[in-house]
């Protein structure tokens, strides 16, 4: 399915923008006019609306989110004659995860233990990651506690899933 990402991610910022009100603000980046790619759109949907509700969930009020999308180009390798790579980076300023807790969020039901009284089932990013799979991407988590968490999506621009 071919899909224009830079106006998808743009307009999903937006509205996800629009629900938030002033409580928070989303800044949308990116360092390309228009990227053609072939990715299932309601799967990259689902993977994005999923990441920007823990962004802003776990954030406090008035926190700066950043969304950022660029496309990587990666070296040639004759197996892979174009390995180019979308990357899209969700950064908020929110109360990080701890260490111990990281590669266990990835399953069911698994949440952090500094949640405190914020809501949620933890099931969210084990969907993202089935999805993620689905697409041959990877997903890569990095955090402070205190400070905020990075969550990386790299997808290949041609993704074979498309249904
Ligand atoms: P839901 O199923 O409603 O999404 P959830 O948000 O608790 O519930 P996940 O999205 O799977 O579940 O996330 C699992 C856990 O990872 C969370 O409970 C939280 O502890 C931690 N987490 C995920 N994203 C963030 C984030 N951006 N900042 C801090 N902690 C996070
Ligand atoms: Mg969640």
């Amino acid at each position: 399915i071919p899909l224009e990402l830079v106006q998808f991610c743009r307009d999903l910022v937006e509205e996800r923008q629009i629900t938030a009100g002033d409580r928070y603000q989303i800044s949308f980046e990116t360092n390309r006019d228009r990227l053609e790619v072939t990715i299932d759109d309601k799967i990259l949907e689902h993977i994005l609306l999923n990441l920007l509700s823990n962004a802003l969930k776990y954030s406090p009020e008035g926190g700066q989110i950043e969304f950022k999308l660029t496309l990587k180009e990666r070296e040639y390798t004759p197996d892979n004659p174009s390995d180019e790579a979308i990357v899209i980076r969700i950064q908020d300023p929110g109360i990080g995860i701890p260490p111990e807790d990281l590669p266990n969020l990835f399953k069911s039901f698994q949440r952090a233990t500094n949640v405190g009284t914020i809501r949620g089932t933890g099931l969210g990013l084990s969907i993202v990651r089935k999805c993620v799979d689905l697409l041959e991407g990877q997903i890569e988590i990095t955090s402070k506690i205190g400070r905020g968490t990075t969550v990386t999506v790299t997808l290949p621009r041609y993704c074979k899933q498309s249904s």
